[in-house]
């Protein structure tokens, strides 16, 4: 069941109102993400597809490395698996992931004609995440993050493991795979909230997630969100 969630002065929020005041109260407590300088989309798509359980900080420094030794994206697709692992062995699983981005970047000259991903802005939202999902290694988080990050800048939310794990402790949706849980908190995201604001909104969940919802142990009695949290107001009780 959803939990009810209340505003500081006890009235039941509508569903749409409770995102927003979890973001105010994430704002309030991390103060506003630095603005995001998009990149285009098969750059983020490169970043998106090598982050997955590897900290960001390394994937942003492997990016760039990557960057300085190939030169152009054209470069790193036709290295051998070998080269790009080696570019590629400080993130989490090197070996697999060579062999994804590789074999993306080589389908996706092959299906384009050439290597870039900017023509997807002619395309819908929901046929984008197809398209891209069509990639081996590729799920909604990558595509999630690719369209809502990117230059493409639509809305979508992409829940990488903090987000779902803090999404799940609060109660907001019946637990669920990260799928099935986007698309239902997709129907109460409010009207109004741009893709900026979305991406936004993953930064601070993440960093809740990363400081004080961590997986080893929620810090609920320190959290800014303990008020709204059906997993956090259990926390209370019992200690
Ligand atoms: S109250 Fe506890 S479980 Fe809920 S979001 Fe905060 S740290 Fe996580």
């Amino acid at each position: 069941m959803t939990a009810m969630l209340f505003d500081e002065s006890g009235v039941a929020l509508p569903a749409d109102g409770r995102l927003e005041e979890i973001h105010r109260l994430l704002l309030e407590r991390f103060g506003a993400p630095e603005p995001r300088v998009p990149w285009d989309p098969l750059s983020q798509f490169i970043y998106s597809l090598l982050s997955s359980r590897t900290k960001t900080e390394t994937t942003y420094a492997v990016v760039a490395k990557l960057k300085e030794t190939f030169g152009g994206w054209e470069n790193l697709r036709d290295a051998t698996l070998k080269e790009i692992e080696q570019a590629i062995g400080d993130v989490t699983f090197p070996e697999q992931k060579a062999m994804q981005l590789k074999g993306s970047l080589e389908e996706i000259t092959r299906r384009y004609g050439r290597l870039t991903l900017d023509f997807l802005a002619g395309y819908r939202t929901d046929k984008i995440r197809g398209w891209l999902e069509q990639f081996p290694g590729v799920g909604p988080k990558t595509s999630g993050a690719v369209v809502n990050f990117s230059t493409l800048r639509r809305k979508a939310l992409c829940l990488d493991s903090h987000n779902l794990r803090v999404v799940q402790r609060l109660g907001l949706t019946p637990r669920a795979d990260a799928p099935t849980t986007e698309e239902r908190l997709m129907r109460i995201v409010p009207e109004s909230w741009t893709a900026e604001k979305m991406d936004d909104d993953h930064q601070l969940v993440k960093k809740l997630g990363q400081t004080i919802c961590t997986f080893a142990e929620p810090k609920c009695k320190v959290c800014p969100l303990v008020g709204l949290c059906k997993y956090g107001q259990r926390e209370l009780k019992v200690g």
